[in-house]
């Protein structure tokens, strides 16, 4: 019997080692990997410069504590601000502690602005993570059964829906905040319209609340931009990161910009492993990797040859409802929930993921090849086509 606390319904496969979007496991079957971790790693599998660059660093030190000064952390936020435009970063080492981070943040903003009970505005369908807060913000009740009462102060509205934004408006004066994914990921691969960021950046500034970008999923040069707002041109106040940043070293951060900058003073938030010197090294090797090796216009090329791959084999399939996607977070939605198709992957040797009952998604590593491209789409039109008409 397993002594694992059974939070995970695991496949029956365990891996030993990988190489770019290749992964093996102990009995030496490799797979495709089209999941890469769900969106965490970056580049792939055993990267040469990201293992050289970890090693060095524990070779010097792993640890110091946020008591002291840490160079690479420093030049990590400095990274961070200069790609995003943004101007203050924290560091954590999850996704879920980054948007606590942000949520904290956008109380703490209402406070100061004598609003004793402020609200965030949270989208249907979001995910934020499984904390207590994070888990409250998220739009999927069947993750929240079980754990009421839940921590309060979020107003749900529909995903690309200013109208129902404004709305809140009118009538709610202690929203201080709007928090979103720009590609909703656990969600189904929802898409928020260029025009609705926009709307909602006008929005924030017409009534001064903070615009919270969840970048957990889809940053880091996913999308084939480093941060999905950038494609709409917007900067947002508070974003979060996570999954993607360390290529698989767990690290998350909260960056701020505006009138979510200098919030937090000493006491008010910390992490006592966060930001440490092992995790900036990989996240700051990562960062260097996508643009030396131009990943990002890669995830754009690779995305839409798979989105369009997929489409033509698909074409006269009856099932498949919608391909989409930015970059390399692709859905492949059909009529009727599609879960087994995961088993039938890893038979087949792919490793892909179901989300939202009824929708394939894919998040393949930055460095996957043309080659890799073509087989996946191959393979996986295959599972697809058979599942649909058996
Ligand atoms: C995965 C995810 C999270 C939670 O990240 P953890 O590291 O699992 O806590 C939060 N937001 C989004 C958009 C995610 O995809």
């Amino acid at each position: 019997m397993s002594h694992l606390m059974n939070t995970y319904a695991r496949l029956p496969v365990t891996f030993s080692h990988g190489e770019g979007s290749r992964i093996t496991d102990i009995h030496g079957k490799t797979y495709l990997d089209a999941l890469s971790g769900i969106a965490v790693n970056t580049l792939g599998h055993n990267h040469s410069v990201l293992v050289k660059a970890i090693a060095e660093q524990a070779g010097r030190m792993l640890h110091v504590s946020n008591l002291y000064g840490i160079r690479e952390q420093e030049q990590l936020a400095d990274r961070l601000c200069a790609l995003s435009g943004m101007s203050e970063a924290f560091f954590c080492n999850s996704g879920c502690e980054a948007n606590e981070a942000a949520i904290k943040l956008a109380r703490f903003y209402g406070h100061q602005q004598g609003i004793d009970s402020p609200a965030i505005i949270v989208m249907e369908k979001a995910f934020h993570g499984r904390t207590l807060a994070t888990l409250s913000a998220t739009g999927n009740r069947k993750a929240q059964a079980g754990f009421e009462p839940l921590v309060s102060g979020f107003v749900r509205v529909p995903y690309n829906d200013l109208a129902a934004i404004r709305a809140v408006a009118e009538h709610n004066k202690s929203v201080v905040a709007v928090m979103l994914e720009m590609v909703q990921g656990e969600g189904g691969i929802n898409i928020a319209s260029d025009e609705f960021q926009r709307g909602l950046r006008q929005l924030c500034d017409e009534q001064g609340w903070l615009l919270m970008c969840d970048e957990v999923q889809c940053g880091i040069g996913r999308t084939g931009k480093w941060f999905g707002f950038q494609h709409a041109g917007i900067v947002p106040d508070v974003m979060t990161l996570a999954k993607g940043l360390g290529s698989g070293v767990p690290i998350g951060a909260c960056v701020t910009a505006g009138k979510a900058a200098g919030l937090f003073k000493p006491g008010n938030h910390g992490s006592t492993f966060g930001g440490n010197p092992l995790a900036c090294t990989a996240a700051l090797t990562t960062l260097a990797t996508i643009e030396q090796d131009g990943l990002m216009a890669r995830a754009e090329a690779v995305g839409s040859a798979i989105r369009q791959g997929m489409k033509e084999a698909l074409a006269n399939v009856s099932g498949v409802v919608d391909i989409r996607g930015k970059g390399l977070m692709i859905g492949i939605e059909l009529d009727r929930p599609c879960g087994e198709l995961v088993a039938k992957g890893l038979d087949a040797g792919l490793l892909i993921n179901v989300t939202a009952e009824k929708v394939v998604r894919l998040l393949p590593a930055l460095v996957m090849t043309d080659a890799e491209a073509k087989e996946l789409v191959e393979r996986l039109s295959a599972l697809i086509r058979a599942f649909l008409t058996a």
